[in-house]
């Protein structure tokens, strides 16, 4: 990932348009694992490197603790990120002839200032 949307998430939609590479689903999408909040998807962000200097989903997010640090998307993580997709905390893209669309299979960029405890504490996008 990522960013990752937390249930404090009131449905604004002010992130959404913000991302410059529609990694944000609204409650209503199918591919939206979650039912009443929205999701990134963590195989689509790129943490807005080469596109902004800070996540500009969290910069328009009015909501304290509504977007975190999630763990990058490379291959390192793939394990947590097919975890989390059996779990059904993601609901990684499917492709009809790559598969799962894990980090071994497309890895994303990721922000190399934010800290493994940052991330791992799911700290504000914000802070
Ligand atoms: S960090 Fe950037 S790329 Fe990722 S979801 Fe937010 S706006 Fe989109
Ligand atoms: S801007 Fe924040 S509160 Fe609004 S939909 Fe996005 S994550 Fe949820």
């Amino acid at each position: 990932m990522a960013v990752m949307i937390t249930d404090e998430c009131i449905s604004c939609d002010a992130c959404a348009p913000e991302c410059p590479v529609a990694a944000i689903l609204d409650a209503a999408n199918e591919k939206n694992p979650k039912d009443d909040m929205y999701y990134v998807k963590p195989e689509s962000c790129v943490e807005c490197v080469g596109h902004a200097e800070a996540p500009r989903c969290a910069e328009a997010c009015p909501t304290e603790g509504a977007i975190v640090w999630d763990m990058p998307f490379t291959v390192e993580f793939s394990e947590y990120y097919k975890a989390g997709h059996e779990a059904g905390v993601y609901k990684i893209r499917e492709h009809k002839s790559k598969g799962l669309m894990l980090p071994e299979v497309k890895s994303q960029p990721f922000s190399a200032q934010i800290t493994s405890e940052a991330r791992e504490s799911h700290a504000n996008v914000s802070e």
